[in-house]
């Protein structure tokens, strides 16, 4: 029989959260939650459905749908879709999985769920993911709404697949709820939600920042590798320029543009690459420009970590396993002092074992820190459960007052995951805590507690 795990990235998922419970002392304390993590980690219902479409040549298409509704604790199921050639059930319960986490830490009610199809909306015109999108949402509808299930973007899924998924709920179901988010800003969507994952996942490093210095530095003179070019990658970068710090890379499925020398990346050239990336082009067409060529260098099929020199922060924004042992090892002994997830599962475990034992072992200002996406990132779902907020009590926010929110999120999210790792994990006082072991544990115990109450384990 094979030993090879049978869902890779799920059991990936599991391994990581289970290994930081059982190194930390919550079992010995609390042995009846090993219940409630065997009890968790069976999805409460998994969706599988056939999508069948018409192309532009008038031809018959068919593509595989999901939705896995993993936990409804702590509120409706709540988490993307993804839309991508290599999505299937492994991908999408670890992402499911990741989410119920993720969600708990934001304080805000929110269940964990994912979806997706594996359909491959590059080379795709507009019309045929709008017909993509209707025929998933005609089966998607019977399973979801804004008090059951509530899904958003993820890759592959921007503001316009979910108004063309939104308007065929509306249309099917007759009625106007707020049953997806990332919404059009004129037709129920929040302020800040198009931004939220990338400025959250700043905001979080922040105080990363902040505590490790005692206050003394800040992201004002950084130098910030970032890979992905898409929603997280493009918000991170302008919020780390708008705070004074350095973009020294940017990346796709393809390859990666390094600045040279000092340079940065400037707010114009990532709205050149947000414009490039809504037509679902790659970073390649505009490298070769004269402007970029001059000020960057295009490595095909190469990923940032070992091309970017000295660098002070990483922030890991395309995919899941994007940063391997090596890279990790490579970023350390560029002088990175900050690593955060804004994808999920952006680092290996290899990659993390590397980060944990390096932290470990230079207690203070030496050492690296890592923040796993379920803390780093979840400034993305916590705006939609803002939206969430604003659709049921039919108002609008301002954007200054989603902002204001989605710091005050971030800030408790990061001390969350400190407090709690003191409590649970590091003995002593003046060392940076494992905000992997904080963030899991306050996010578990807080969904093992509402089941418990609820009567899911006992
Ligand atoms: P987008 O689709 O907007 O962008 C994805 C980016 O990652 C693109 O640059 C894409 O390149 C690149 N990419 C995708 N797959 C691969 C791959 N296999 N190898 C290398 N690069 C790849 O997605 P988002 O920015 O929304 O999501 C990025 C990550 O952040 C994901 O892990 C997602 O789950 C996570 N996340 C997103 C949230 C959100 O609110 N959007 C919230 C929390 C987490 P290309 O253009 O060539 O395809």
């Amino acid at each position: 029989m094979s030993n090879l795990p049978v869902e890779p990235e799920f059991e990936q998922a599991y391994k990581e959260l289970a290994s930081t419970l059982e190194n930390s002392t919550l079992f010995q304390k609390f042995p009846e939650y090993r219940k409630a993590l065997a009890v968790v980690s069976v999805p409460e219902r998994i969706i599988q459905f056939r999508v069948v479409w018409e192309d532009d040549q008038h031809q018959v298409q068919v593509n595989r749908g999901f939705r896995v509704q993993f936990n409804s604790a702590l509120g409706p199921y709540k988490g993307g879709l993804r839309f991508h050639p290599t999505v299937n059930l492994s991908i999408l319960k670890f992402l499911g999985f990741e989410q119920i986490f993720k969600n708990a830490l934001t304080g805000l009610s929110m269940g964990g769920g994912k979806g997706g199809s594996d359909f491959d909306p590059k080379g795709k015109s507009d019309n045929e993911i709008r017909r993509f999108c209707v025929s998933f949402m005609t089966e998607l509808c019977k399973h979801i709404g804004a008090d059951t299930d509530v899904p958003a973007g993820d890759i592959g899924v921007t503001g316009r697949e979910v108004g063309f998924l939104f308007g065929q709920y509306r249309k099917i179901r007759n009625q106007w709820e707020g049953v997806l988010t990332g919404k059009g800003g004129s037709w129920g969507g929040s302020l800040i939600r198009p931004e939220a994952t990338g400025y959250g996942v700043v905001y979080y490093v922040e105080h990363m920042i902040q505590h490790a210095t005692a206050g003394k530095e800040s992201f004002a003179g950084k130098r910030v590798a970032i890979s992905g070019s898409g929603n997280v990658a493009q918000y991170a970068a302008l919020k780390v320029i708008e705070l004074g710090g350095s973009v020294v890379s940017l990346s796709d499925s393809q390859g990666s543009l390094i600045a040279n020398g000092d340079a940065s990346f400037t707010p114009e050239e990532i709205d050149l690459i947000a414009a490039l990336k809504v037509d679902r082009k790659q970073i390649s067409e505009i490298a070769t420009s004269a402007a970029f060529s001059a000020k960057f260098k295009y490595l095909p099929g190469a990923r940032p970590w070992v091309h970017v020199g000295q660098v002070d922060v990483a922030l890991p924004s395309a995919t899941q396993n994007e940063v391997s042992g090596e890279e990790a090892e490579a970023l350390i002994a560029a002088g990175c002092k900050f690593i955060a997830e804004g994808s999920n599962m952006g680092c290996t475990q290899a990659a993390i074992d590397v980060f944990e034992a390096h932290r470990e072992a230079n207690q203070g200002a030496a050492a690296i820190w890592y923040a796993p996406g379920k803390a780093a990132n979840a400034g993305g779902v916590a705006v939609s459960g803002l939206e969430m907020a604003q659709n049921s009590a039919r108002i609008n926010w301002t954007a200054e007052e989603v902002d204001a929110r989605l710091k005050d999120i971030m800030k408790a999210c990061f001390q969350n995951g400190v407090d709690t790792a003191k409590e649970f994990a590091t003995p002593t006082e003046g060392y940076f805590p494992s905000l992997v072991t904080g963030s899991n544990i306050a996010g578990f115990t807080k969904v093992a507690a509402a089941m418990k109450d609820q009567g899911d384990w006992w």
